[in-house]
């Protein structure tokens, strides 16, 4: 037992703990930015290249393309498959913003498609109820961890000659059917955003394909078109991975495999925590599919009946940490107001009453998932002493 538990009760649980994980790597990340400065090479130094190579490993697929962020990851692989002004991208409405936008800003148009309630994941059954002669590719997002369903997702875009685009900014190393994501579709988008799994010390992206031709095509629009210098064929953008995240984000591949298991026995225990205090019958708990190897950047409950906000406060006031992924289906957002007509979104407008994500960072520790557990148990027994009242 770690001195920590001991102690009993934590004083307060934060929903991420940066520093927990960064902390014992200190040396080590002081060394390899010091290498950086002193070489100068700032720009697509050599740990940008290996990293590349490191994260094409790790998703199984032959090619890494870095850029400045997972937002731009998905824009430029739009951008790299032609799609603009006239095109539809089916996406799923219950996700991060930048799923959405990257279609947006190209002109193109996204399709909103309704999620499985179970997993929040795009539904394939969805995604088909919407594909129209415009539709040019798929972005699945793997959302909180977990792989959406790709063998049907790809069957409808073998079917429809779409291209597929997994977003799997939040799902490093989670795998499908033994394969990990990044390297299920024609392309895979991460993100180095500090909260994600593999979290750099700012903003940071890869892109991943098994496709050497259309690699390059990424390395073409993330340096403004230009090949060779001061040749543009096409109008591309700035988005690089910097020298220093690239380092930063090597002093933590080796660990990240170990970091994933322990997001996995966190999930593992607060199921046996939840079960044991019987508050699986109060809230409703995240499910891993056989064969979905889940990588666990957020653990989401549902909480029904509208007791979720009055829950979320009970957490605050006993300092643990929760947040709400995503309040706003991206089809009620304002910028978006002007595409009045969506398919039935019912499922991803029920998530995000109900969702709450509590903390499940690799270094959260046995004895702050029992105050959890024990304070949502202490919610609902205050509500049960109410009605009985
Ligand atoms: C974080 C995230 C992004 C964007 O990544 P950034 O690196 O923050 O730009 C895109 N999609 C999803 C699902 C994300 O969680």
């Amino acid at each position: 037992m770690s001195a920590q538990e001991s102690a009993g009760r934590p004083a307060s649980v934060p929903l991420l703990d940066v520093a927990r994980g960064n902390a014992p790597l200190q040396t080590e990340f002081v060394a390899a930015l010091e290498n950086v400065l002193d070489s100068g090479r700032f720009v697509f130094g050599p740990e940008v290249f290996e990293l590349e190579k490191q994260i094409a490993a790790a998703s199984q697929a032959k090619f890494g393309v870095s850029c400045a962020s997972g937002s731009d990851a998905l824009l430029l692989a739009l951008m790299a498959y032609d799609i603009g002004p006239g095109d539809e991208v089916i996406v799923p409405s219950f996700t991060f913003f930048a799923t959405a936008s990257a279609v947006w800003r190209l002109g193109a148009k996204p399709v909103f498609a309704d999620i499985d309630p179970v997993t929040f994941n795009i539904d394939p059954a969805a995604i088909a109820a919407v594909v129209t002669p415009n539709t040019k590719a798929i972005i699945p997002v793997h959302l909180f961890g977990q792989a959406a369903d790709m063998t049907a997702i790809n069957a409808i875009a073998a079917a429809h000659d779409l291209w597929v685009i997994e977003d799997a900014c939040q799902a490093i190393l989670a795998e499908y059917d033994g394969q990990p994501v990044g390297s299920i579709g024609d392309v895979g988008c991460f993100s180095f955003y500090p909260t994600k799994n593999l979290g750099g010390m700012g903003d940071g992206g890869m892109m991943t394909t098994n496709d050497e031709e259309f690699a390059a095509k990424l390395r073409l629009y993330r340096g403004h078109g230009m090949e060779p210098r001061y040749y543009h064929s096409v109008v591309g953008i700035n988005s690089r991975l910097d020298t220093f995240q690239a380092a930063t984000l090597l002093v933590k591949m080796p660990k990240l495999a170990q970091w994933t298991d322990m997001r996995r026995e966190n999930a593992a225990r607060y199921g046996e925590l939840f079960q044991a205090a019987g508050m699986d019958e109060c809230v409703i708990l995240p499910v891993e599919y056989p064969d979905h190897k889940h990588a666990w950047n957020q653990y989401t409950i549902r909480v029904p009946q509208g007791r979720r906000d009055a829950l979320r406060q009970h957490l605050a006031d006993h300092k643990i940490g929760s947040e709400i992924y995503y309040p706003v289906p991206l089809h009620q957002q304002a910028c978006f107001a002007s595409m009045s007509e969506h398919a039935s979104l019912v499922e991803t407008e029920k998530a995000a009453l109900e969702v709450l994500s509590l903390p499940i960072f690799p270094e959260l520790t046995a004895a702050e998932q029992r105050y959890v557990v024990e304070t949502v148990d202490k919610f609902y027994s205050t509500i049960q002493k109410k009605a009985v009242a």
